[in-house]
């Protein structure tokens, strides 16, 4: 990844999800600084060219502050590295990496050790390192009042242990940016600790069904391409253990789809009204909402199509409603009592994947005086996935039963990859963020509405279509 990063950063994919991931490091790296800093506290501004950034924390370190320093910057053989937050200590220093998870991982102690590694060849004396990361059970009390948002680990002893992985590793680093393209297999590092941006140019991707649609572990993937599988047909059945991953073989070779009648039968069973629902949510680090928690996720949006089941085709009986409000105050109680409304006492409500239980639960919580008619919601959920999951597969699914694969194999007419400005879920949490914020204007604003009606509509006609493909009778288009 690293020689990719180097010597050819246009073959990487940035994904929506990564970009959110980035936005988030910032918010909690702006929430750290207001929490570590002082009055007098200075933040060694970003400058493309390092040498300044270097300098600048030369000059400051030497006039011996007294007051936290903020992206300190040092340099050692080539490897740079920009420190969170820099406290003074009586005799020495103590560094701070500020992290947006939720607990320590190995990776960030390694990198924690990295940054001392560097500082310290630099000739800083660090005396302990601690990593600051979300404290998901931080209630936010409003007015800014961020006190409490991040927990401290001090990790001196797990840093002082890897010296000579450090050494190892950046040996290993500079091989791979100075020399020729590390022969390295593709293997469980290209999701694990994160998605790797290579993936697409790494796995093999140029034929009719790329073998990692075959799903399972990222292990036995790679087994498979390390063997010289590109296709998920060059795969030795014999050699696929897993009954998922035998199905998917089995109808890929076929070439045809799978429908199984017996999601028919079940989804016959459904009686009318049935209510087809589905949530847009944010969950920001940095809670925007008093009351609310880092990473809960927040309903903010909700799409409802109605079957009553009294036309005369199945397409004329559907009504449909929705809620979506960008006025930034909390929204999740007028949503709830919305919600609670337009989905009455009876009749089944139909979601995709157990996440609406989930987030019911969640607004359960934020408000108990509701809880009766929001468990009354929950007790009549009806998960259509495993239906899906259990009766139907078309090769072109490439391994995934997400609404967004499923629906363009059985309604062709439709495709997330049409939808113009938001067609995925992150997408549409960043978009109704930018929406609420202070400083977005009025045309993008509404521009944003329609994405996001547009799009959460579309997942409940999606989840129509599913129940409609599965129930037509014959000679209905
Ligand atoms: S996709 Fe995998 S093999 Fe390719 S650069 Fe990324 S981590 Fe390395």
């Amino acid at each position: 990844m690293l020689h990719l990063e180097q010597h050819h950063p246009e073959l990487g994919e940035t994904t929506t999800r990564k970009e959110s991931m980035f936005a988030t490091g910032h918010q909690v790296g702006v929430i750290a600084q207001q929490l570590y800093g002082t009055t007098e506290s200075v933040e060694i501004p970003f400058n493309p060219r390092n040498g300044f950034m270097i300098q600048e924390t030369k000059v400051l370190l030497e006039s011996n502050p007294r007051f936290p320093v903020f992206e300190a910057t040092f340099m050692h053989e080539n490897v740079l590295v920009r420190a969170d937050v820099l406290v003074p200590l009586d005799d020495g220093w103590q560094l701070i990496e500020v992290k947006s998870s939720t607990s320590v991982k190995d990776y960030h102690v390694l990198d924690c050790a990295i940054q001392v590694w560097v500082i310290q060849q630099a000739g800083l004396s660090v005396r302990s390192v601690a990593l600051a990361h979300v404290n998901n059970q931080f209630v936010y009390p409003g007015d800014g009042d961020y006190a409490g948002l991040l927990i401290e680990e001090d990790l001196t002893d797990r840093v002082g242990d890897l010296k000579q992985e450090v050494v190892d590793l950046l040996v290993a680093a500079r091989a791979a940016v100075t020399g020729p393209m590390p022969d390295v297999n593709v293997g469980p590092q290209c999701t694990q600790p994160f998605e790797c941006e290579f993936q697409s140019h790494c796995w093999p991707n140029d034929t009719e069904y790329p073998i990692a649609g075959l799903g399972g572990s990222k292990a036995n993937l790679a087994r498979h391409v390390a063997l010289g599988c590109r296709d998920i047909r060059d795969v030795n059945i014999h050699s696929i253990t897993a009954a998922t991953q035998r199905r998917i073989h089995r109808i890929t070779s076929d070439g045809q789809p799978e429908v199984l009648d017996e999601g028919r039968k079940i989804l016959e069973t459904l009686e009318y009204p049935r209510y087809f629902l589905d949530f847009e949510t944010i969950g920001p680090a940095v809670p925007i909402w008093p009351g609310t928690r880092p990473y809960s996720s927040l309903p903010v949006q909700w799409s409802c199509h109605i079957d009553d089941g009294n036309g005369d085709s199945d397409r004329d009986n559907l009504r449909h409603e929705d809620f979506l409000d960008l006025s930034g105050e909390p929204p999740m109680r007028r949503l709830a009592e919305r919600l609670i409304e337009c989905l009455g006492e009876v009749g089944p409500v139909l979601m995709y994947t157990s996440y609406e239980k989930r987030v019911i639960r969640i607004l359960i919580d934020l408000l108990p005086d509701l809880a009766i008619p929001l468990n009354n919601i929950i007790d009549r959920l009806f998960d259509l996935y495993p239906v899906v999951k259990d009766n139907y597969y078309h090769p072109r699914m490439l391994g995934s039963w997400s609404i967004k694969a499923v629906l363009p194999c059985i309604a062709p007419h439709m495709d997330y990859a049409n939808l113009e400005g938001i067609n995925e879920g992150v997408g549409a949490a960043e978009a109704f963020i930018e929406a609420i914020a202070a400083e977005t204007g009025s045309i993008r604003k509404t521009e944003l509405e329609e994405q996001l009606l547009r799009y959460c509509r579309f997942d409940t006609e999606a989840m129509v279509e599913i129940v409609r493909f599965f129930t037509k009778k014959p000679g209905h288009s």
